[in-house]
């Protein structure tokens, strides 16, 4: 078994953690003593941030709800669909009609051009994190 440091990319805290490898397989986490950030503590998302790795659950597609049922799409019609939402929406009921969710689990960069997109592009402030859900 390897461990190998990286850093939890669950939120922007940046905690180190060792992921443990066997057979090419992600196994286990467990947190740094020496790092500087999480100094040997990570919370409950560190400490399971193996788990979604190799998950059957986790989604490698968009998916659009069709008939009630949630379907796997090709990223140029999901694109297309929530840029024709969005358009809708703001001709229908105002650029405030709309707001945007940013991710812990985004870069600096990422949020900046989130915002950016709210802002200048939809033309509305609504924008927030998911840290203050
Ligand atoms: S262990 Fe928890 S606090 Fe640390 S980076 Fe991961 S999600 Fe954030």
């Amino acid at each position: 078994m390897q461990n190998v440091m990286t850093i939890c990319n669950y939120c922007g805290c940046g905690c180190g953690v060792y992921l443990c490898v066997d057979n090419n397989r992600v196994v286990g986490s467990y947190p740094s003593r020496n790092h500087p950030i999480s100094r040997g503590n990570l919370c409950s998302k560190g400490w399971h941030l193996h788990q979604f790795i190799h998950s059957r659950n986790r989604l490698r597609e968009p998916l659009l709800r069709k008939n009630g049922e949630l379907l796997p799409v090709s990223w140029d019609e999901a694109l297309d669909v929530t840029a024709d939402a969005l358009h809708k929406s703001r001709e229908r009921s105002g650029p405030d009609s709309i707001g945007v969710l940013a991710s812990a689990k985004c870069s600096n960069e990422e949020n900046y051009l989130l915002q950016k997109f709210t802002r200048a592009g939809l033309g509305t402030n609504n924008i927030d994190h998911c840290a203050r859900l």
